[in-house]
């Protein structure tokens, strides 16, 4: 029977296939006493040999997809999967303790988990998670349930998940991910952020969903009005078939506007940013008219993979990008972990409220090898395109100064070790905290730029967890709170000559855009599939009216009052 379920819109289109459960299986097992072990030593033999060829398949895949560096993981997990010291204990196991093939396994893999991280050892602790994720792939062929895969999936489908992982999504060929659909999850969440890089439709935020639908489902994903339909009729199959058709017509056309400036009504000029994950993403940059990279999350370059990325690795991406980018603005943000964003190989303290713990620049200043080896390869790559850096989540003053200080040194160590690089490179903040955003008259002083990440800034200034679909309501970018901390900083920069940009995600909404423009916004940077309907947008606003009408927008009292003030504004 056909179904609808609503959720939060969060990536823009239409997909209709079949759906894919994206879920971790229970491993739970029982201890068997047996008597003929044989039986027992072939079935592990059987899982272990299911194990290799899955692996192999997946790296294969990985390597094309996402590269050979990133790849190498599954490299590692074959090689713990043909260790003898490891199988070897485990048959020994089963022969001489008479116990079932799942139990044996766990035992050795728990004790070797045990000892690899207690070591001292980054690199032992690292080979600790590794026996972790193969002896859950093994125990999933004993048991004969489904370990998902998602970077093997090649067929069209969508896929429906508790929540995703970065990690998850990372692996996602958008050939065959037609679209998604969780259950947690708001707009800004990674996992939103990134279908709308890979310009899936995707929706969040979908309550029951994991108990409403099977695996093998025909489902329709309306990522522009948030809601999904299950065994659709002929007629909502004809209907949203239609409106795809619609949505790529439309694509098409805003197409031609590709190369052309950004230009208001009146002639105002401002600067339209992709935000990218990784180098992969500039294709869709490039396509949909980008001027500048706003926002480069090199989060997901230490991700997906099992130890930290070289300096070396990390010179030859960013000077990839750099080169690609040309004359082009690329501002690079340094390394926003923490939060929902984690790292198998960085054994972080549990926090009981992650987003308020130690994350990004944080992270960053009580690990400063790790962020002098970061700040080293940006530095190097200065001289293959237009650099800017900024630092995620300052909260005080002193923060900026200390990271400042240590890309300082680094710069003076290289310049004594005669490398190259530009000595001019900007170096600015994300105003993603609120005490920042009220001190941004000071910080405007020392820093070279703004950037406002909405994103968190929402969140903190309403208390609202970006994550949590229980408290959407309460995540309002048009809460006048915002939009007047959005005004201070813009007015500060500008005091100081400094410039403003925006590279949350409300930098590319319909609504905000008039707002941002009538407050004197320079640059504003989006998910790639955003750039071109807000190039088209701005070209119908006036900047001279919006800022006649900014006073009476910063008095209004509710988010509701503003967005119906601002939609009389915009003309359709
Ligand atoms: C933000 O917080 O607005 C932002 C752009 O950063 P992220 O979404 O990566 O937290
Ligand atoms: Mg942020």
């Amino acid at each position: 029977m056909t179904s609808q379920l609503y959720g939060i819109a969060a990536s823009d289109g239409i997909a209709i296939a079949k759906t894919y459960r994206l879920e971790n299986p229970s491993l739970e097992f029982e201890k068997i006493m047996i008597a003929e072990p044989g039986p027992e030593i072939e079935r592990l033999q059987s899982a272990l040999a299911k194990s290799t060829a899955e692996l192999e398949l997946i790296k294969e895949q990985a390597e094309k997809q996402i590269g050979p560096k990133e790849a190498a993981i599954f490299g590692a997990h074959l090689m713990v999967l043909s260790d003898p010291e490891l199988i070897g204990p485990i048959t020994e196991k089963i022969t001489t303790d008479h116990v079932n093939a799942e139990f044996a396994l766990h035992e050795v893999a728990e004790m070797f988990i045990g000892i690899f991280s207690s070591m001292d050892n980054d690199y032992m602790k690292e080979r600790a998670a590794d026996v972790k994720d193969v002896r859950n792939r093994v125990l999933g062929h004993l048991l004969g349930v489904k370990v998902p895969n998602p970077g093997l999936i090649s067929e069209k489908v969508i896929i429906l998940a508790e929540d995703l992982t970065p990690s998850d999504t990372v692996q996602f060929n958008p050939e065959f991910i037609q679209g998604f659909v969780t259950e947690i999850g708001g707009r800004t969440s990674h996992s939103a952020i990134l279908a709308r890089t890979l310009e899936i439709p995707a929706v969040v935020g979908v309550k029951h969903l994991m108990e409403n639908l099977e695996d093998g489902t025909v489902l329709i994903v309306d990522g522009i009005e948030g809601k999904i339909i299950a065994n659709p009729t002929k007629e909502e199959l004809q209907h949203y078939g239609k409106r795809k058709e619609e949505f790529a017509h439309q694509k098409t056309q805003l197409a031609s506007l590709k190369d052309a400036a950004t230009l208001s009504a009146d002639g105002v000029e401002v600067e339209l940013g992709a935000n990218i994950g990784s180098p992969k993403d500039l294709n869709s940059a490039l396509e949909n008219g980008a001027e500048a990279i706003g926002l480069f999350r090199t989060e997901f370059l230490y991700m997906g993979r099992d130890s930290f990325p070289t300096e070396e690795q990390q010179f030859e991406i960013y000077s990839e990008v750099l080169e690609r980018m040309g004359s082009k603005p690329t501002v690079v943000r340094t390394l926003d972990i923490g939060g929902d964003k984690e790292l198998s190989y960085l054994d972080l303290p549990k926090e009981l409220n992650p987003f308020l713990g130690l994350r990004a620049i944080r992270l960053c200043l009580e690990m400063p090898d790790m962020f002098r080896t970061q700040l080293r390869a940006l530095i190097r790559s200065s001289v293959h395109g237009n650099l800017k850096i900024m630092f995620p989540m300052i909260a005080t003053l002193e923060e900026f100064r200390q990271a400042k200080q240590l890309f300082v040194e680094e710069q003076e160590k290289l310049a004594a070790e005669g490398i190259p690089f530009n000595e001019e490179i900007e170096v600015g903040i994300m105003v993603e905290i609120p005490s920042t955003a009220v001190m941004a008259d000071l910080f405007a002083k020392e820093v070279d730029f703004f950037s406002i990440g909405t994103n968190d800034l929402i969140q903190y200034t309403l208390a609202a967890d970006r994550m949590n679909e229980n408290v959407a309501h309460l995540y309002q970018p048009f809460n006048p709170a915002i939009l007047r901390m959005v005004k201070m900083v813009i007015d500060a920069a500008h005091k100081e000559g400094k410039w403003a940009g925006m590279c949350g995600e409300m930098a590319g909404e319909e609504l905000a855009v008039p707002i941002l423009l009538g407050l004197g916004l320079d640059e504003f940077s989006m998910s790639a599939s955003s750039i071109l309907k807000t190039r088209s947008l701005i070209s119908t606003l006036s900047k001279a009216e919006l800022v006649t009408h900014t006073e009476q927008i910063l008095s209004l009292a509710t988010a509701e009052e503003v967005k119906q003030y601002v939609a009389g504004l915009v003309k359709h």
